[in-house]
């Protein structure tokens, strides 16, 4: 339980942290929280020669509004997100999967950048970002870009993140006023990661579901949005038949891992059940 030799590295710019990382090459790793990444060192599935802190990195925290857009600096904690009136109010779906991530020591120190740049399929924000159509900002040695969260996952710990790149902030579209919104995570106790989740951010009208995007976490290689099921949905009043279709057309997409947290079959069961619940409780908060 004790990580290898490593050194460490506390730039105070983004481009010093750029610059130590492109010139370090493979062996070099951006530490955040470390609430992901020690673990894995202690136990030895990551063993970087070299830590570059971004903590001392200026401009990387912070939550700011412009017009329909919230940007959230990549070193913004989970504590800070929890902490935001802002986020309350124009994103309160990332203030209820923000509470239900491990317990308050790990929120104190994991960042919302941490969490989306892992590639853990069991991180919580990379589905709700999915369905929030978020986009990353990355910089690196060839200069900055934006990268769709859709986009950003390739696989188990397999990102868009090119060697020397980091992630600097998230940028949020804010849903349509009066929309309906749930996370629904199953976990085997508090502080676990999720068995499954599903996030739902949806509009209604006339009583009918107009727009509905949805997430799967944890119940496949990465983070999933569940189109068709979203589709089942549009149109209906969320009767009992489009419910079932809804989350046959979720299950259909699941491949979970066979693991502690139960065999396939059971999981994607459960994601079917998290999926019909988090759309039952986002329309229950639509107006
Ligand atoms: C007991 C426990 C329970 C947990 N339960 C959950 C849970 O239920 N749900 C959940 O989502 N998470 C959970 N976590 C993980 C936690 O949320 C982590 O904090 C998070 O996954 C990573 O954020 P971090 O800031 O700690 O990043 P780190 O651990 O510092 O970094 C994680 C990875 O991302 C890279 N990285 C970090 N920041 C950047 C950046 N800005 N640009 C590029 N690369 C970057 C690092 O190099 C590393 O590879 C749990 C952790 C623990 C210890």
């Amino acid at each position: 339980m004790i990580p290898g030799a490593f050194s460490y590295h506390r730039p105070a710019t983004v481009a010093d942290a750029v610059k130590l990382l492109a010139d370090l090459g493979d062996d070099a790793r951006p530490l955040a929280g470390g609430h992901s990444l020690v673990p894995m060192m202690k136990l030895r599935l990551a063993t970087p020669a070299h830590l570059v802190d971004l903590h001392a990195v200026a401009g990387l925290k912070g939550i700011k509004r412009d017009g329909n857009k919230v940007t959230i600096g990549a070193m913004t904690t989970q504590h800070e997100l929890l902490a935001s009136d802002e986020i309350g109010e124009s994103l309160p779906i990332l203030h209820e999967t923000a509470l239900l991530i491990a317990d308050p020591q790990v929120r104190y120190r994991g960042t919302i950048g941490g969490n989306v740049a892992n590639g853990d399929p069991g991180n919580d924000m990379p589905a709700l970002m999915m369905t929030l159509a978020a986009t990353y900002q990355l910089i690196g040695p060839n200069g900055a870009r934006e990268v769709a969260a859709s986009e950003f996952y390739q696989g188990a710990y397999f990102t868009a993140l090119e060697p020397g790149e980091i992630l600097t902030s998230v940028m949020v579209p804010v849903p349509a006023a009066g929309h309906g919104y749930a996370y629904e995570k199953l976990k085997r106790k508090v502080g676990d990661y999720a068995t499954a989740a599903a996030a739902v951010v949806l509009t209604m009208s006339g009583g009918k579901v107009a727009t509905c995007a949805i997430g799967l976490t944890n119940l496949h290689e990465t983070p999933l949005l569940a189109a068709d099921a979203a589709k089942a949905v549009i149109g209906t009043s969320l009767d009992a038949a489009s419910l079932k279709k809804a989350a046959q057309a979720a299950e259909a997409i699941m491949s979970p891992a066979a693991d502690a947290r139960g065999p396939v079959e059971y999981r994607k069961h459960v994601g079917g059940i998290m999926v019909t619940r988090a759309l039952q409780r986002a329309a229950g908060r639509a107006k």
